[in-house]
């Protein structure tokens, strides 16, 4: 289906020592194939599961070209680091100009598609409607390489607009989803300084990962290149990413290298039965944590906050997702008659303390889908989470502006 993919496969990775005329230059440290029915769904940002990149590795992703007046720019300043991207095209972009779409590939980055016209609700689109817009995506870019290849099958929905519906339809035609580790607000009216900051600050809190970027913003323009020499200041490396191939085969990875928030000893250990269920449900072995890939640690408190919000969130609606109702401990009628002499002392606790509903009644609200899919409605809003999470009520989860890129 996707002949050839062969985007980036003659450039592999180019070490900063042999970026020639450029001795400052970043490079690319590595090259990690991928093979994307195994992992159809990336991205910390929406999804349990992320590319298995080691601590201190980086991948660049530019969404919504090409755009000739700002992607060359961008291309520029990626050759002159020796800099490997992927590049997330609309369809309607490359069909305006298809010799844009060339010079990625010819530059040796991936090439990744967006849709045909960058819908703002590919969620709320019918069916048919979405497909479409993949489809036609897939096809402009195929059109504009015009070497009889097609684009990687890497897909990220506009604005991030997930629907159970485009990843089962994404999943099923061999597309990786991808979402993003971070992003760093550059499609928002801020200035470049804004855009260098929040990469360098929500990189520094993951230590690592997807960094979200447009090649069509010329403050990304004017924040690159400070983004690239800081990051190999800071002691990062770029990986470059391509989708695995009969001749080219996916780069050995352990399950475990793709979950979501490594293991922390900062977590309350009491937490943890409930993990693995959540997470493994479709694997064999539970990969045991890894403490040196901790996600947590040396975060900014703001941010701490941030990511247990979304943990809690998270494992609110694992606990209704992994409820066996026999396995419930409900309690026995009697566990509640209390002796006359303490009925007083009930009188006055809280409302809230009185609310003890069996939890039972909420794992019936589970469907077979829905276990055997929990990953899926993790990502989520607190909507219907609120509604299964009986045993906790979910938290608002708040992320970094999901509504438009
Ligand atoms: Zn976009």
């Amino acid at each position: 289906m996707f002949l050839g993919m062969l985007t980036g496969v003659s450039a592999q990775a180019a070490p900063a020592a042999n970026c020639p005329g450029h001795p400052d230059a970043i490079g690319t440290s590595r090259t990690l194939v991928v093979d994307p029915r195994q992992y159809p769904l990336i991205g910390t940002m929406q999804y349990a599961k992320t590319l298995p990149l080691e601590d201190h590795e980086v991948v660049l992703t530019f969404d919504d070209g090409p755009l000739p007046k700002y992607s060359n720019q961008i291309l520029d300043i990626l050759a002159a680091h020796c800099a490997k991207a992927t590049f997330f095209l609309v369809g309607r972009q490359a069909n305006a100009n298809p010799e844009g779409v060339r010079k990625m590939r010819d530059a040796g980055h991936t090439i990744a598609t967006h849709t045909q016209n960058h819908p703002g609700n590919m969620n709320r689109l019918s069916i048919d409607g979405a497909k479409k817009e993949i489809e036609d995506g897939i096809a402009s870019i195929t059109s504009a390489l015009a070497d009889g290849t097609a684009p990687s099958p890497f897909f990220r929905i506009p604005g991030l607009g997930r629907s159970d519906v485009i990843e089962a339809y994404a999943e099923a035609k061999g597309l990786q989803i991808w979402s993003a580790d971070f992003p760093a607000d550059d499609w928002r009216p801020v200035s470049s300084q804004r855009v260098y900051d929040l990469a360098m600050q929500r990189l520094e809190a993951k230590g690592k990962g997807i960094l979200l970027l447009h090649d069509i913003q010329a403050r990304t323009v004017a924040a690159l290149p400070r983004i690239l020499s800081d990051l190999k200041a800071r002691g990062y490396r770029l990986v470059h990413v391509v989708p695995a191939t009969p001749d080219r085969p996916a780069t050995p990875t352990e399950p475990s290298q793709w979950q979501l928030h490594p293991v922390s000893e900062q977590v309350a250990t009491s937490r943890w039965p409930k993990i693995p269920n959540f997470a493994y449900t479709a694997t064999a072995a539970l990969p045991a944590p890894a403490l040196s890939d901790s996600d947590w640690r040396n975060t900014a408190p703001a941010d701490r906050v941030q990511r247990r919000a979304l943990r809690d969130a998270l494992w609110s609606r694992q606990v209704t997702l992994v409820l066996d109702p026999p396995a419930l401990p409900v309690p026995a009628p009697g566990v509640f008659k209390l002796p006359e002499s303490i009925r007083v002392t009930m009188l006055y606790s809280p409302p809230s303390a009185r609310k003890v509903e069996p939890t039972a009644p909420a794992a019936h609200e589970v469907s077979a889908k829905q276990a055997a899919r929990p990953a899926k409605h993790a990502k989520h809003g607190g909507k219907g989470a609120a509604k299964h999470a009986q045993v906790k009520p979910a938290k608002k989860v708040r992320m970094a502006g999901l509504k438009k890129r």
